[in-house]
């Protein structure tokens, strides 16, 4: 049986004054859910505030990006051990808006291009990140062209194949997955809960290709407007364990329904 993983991404969103004052009102509201891992991944700035604010409390601390190398001249760059030192469990990787795919976009996607994280660089990240213990959350996703060309199915077994290339089955027991199609975030747009099943079933039927001893225990969660109103029938599918929250982990009531939604 797996546990449920319900993490708010926060994005660029909230200073740390801002950080502090959704966690007072959140923290109370599930300090008694203990059969759901929580995680909030706040901006670099905020790490240690919020570190200290989920201090002896339920809630993991995240991070929302990683560069892969331990130190150097990498400027503008933040490295695994520095966020090890900010108190990090969980680190996004392969988001699609640090791969520059966006689901809304609001600026023409040509000033978007620095973005660029690759499925190599997303392989380089979690190869950086396990030898510090750190859970990476691996989102991958298909954007609304590849889905209207039915090719939903190859991009994310292509992301997953680049994405674990040269890992052992315990490093790839470590990770979780997140499936958010690209269309679905920040669109208010949710795919439907049987199309979200089966993407993430055919995530798990694909890891069992790659690493059967170990692909049941994988935690896969969905992302994608996740609701309070969604969350229930979302998170009720065999193969969905949790959610990715975006928009809606910017609310306290609405993300604590969320957490409850999974318990
Ligand atoms: C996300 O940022 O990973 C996300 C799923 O965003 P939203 O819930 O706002 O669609």
């Amino acid at each position: 049986m797996r546990t449920k993983i319900v993490v708010g991404n926060w994005k660029m969103n909230l200073t740390r004054a801002e950080t502090k004052s959704l966690l007072s009102s959140f923290l109370p509201l599930i300090s008694d859910v203990n059969n759901v891992q929580v995680g909030v991944c706040t901006g670099f700035v905020s790490l240690t505030t919020v570190a200290d604010q989920l201090s002896g409390t339920n809630v993991g601390l995240g991070a929302q990006n990683v560069f892969w190398k331990e130190s150097g001249a990498f400027t503008g760059f933040v490295s695994p051990a520095m966020l090890k030192d900010a108190g990090v469990t969980y680190v996004l990787v392969g988001h699609s808006e640090t791969r520059g795919r966006f689901g809304k976009l609001e600026v023409p996607a040509t000033t978007v291009g620095f973005f660029a994280e690759t499925d190599e660089t997303v392989n380089l990240k979690i190869k950086a990140l396990l030898p510090h213990g750190f859970t990476p959350i691996l989102c991958v996703g298909e954007n609304l062209a590849e889905r209207e060309a039915g090719n939903t199915d190859s991009v994310i077994q292509s992301q997953l194949d680049g994405a674990l290339a040269d890992l052992s089955n315990d490093d790839i027991a470590k990770l979780v997955v997140a499936y958010e199609p690209v269309w679905a975030i920040g669109t208010g747009q949710t795919c439907d809960t049987p199309e979200a099943e089966r993407v993430c079933g055919m995530i798990r039927a694909h890891l069992r290709t790659k690493v059967a001893d170990v692909a049941e225990g994988i935690q896969i969660q969905y992302g994608g407007s996740v609701k309070a109103s969604n969350a229930a029938d979302l998170f009720s599918q065999p193969n969905i364990d949790g959610g990715l929250v975006g928009g809606a982990s910017l609310m306290a009531e609405e993300f604590a329904a969320i957490v409850k939604a999974a318990g």
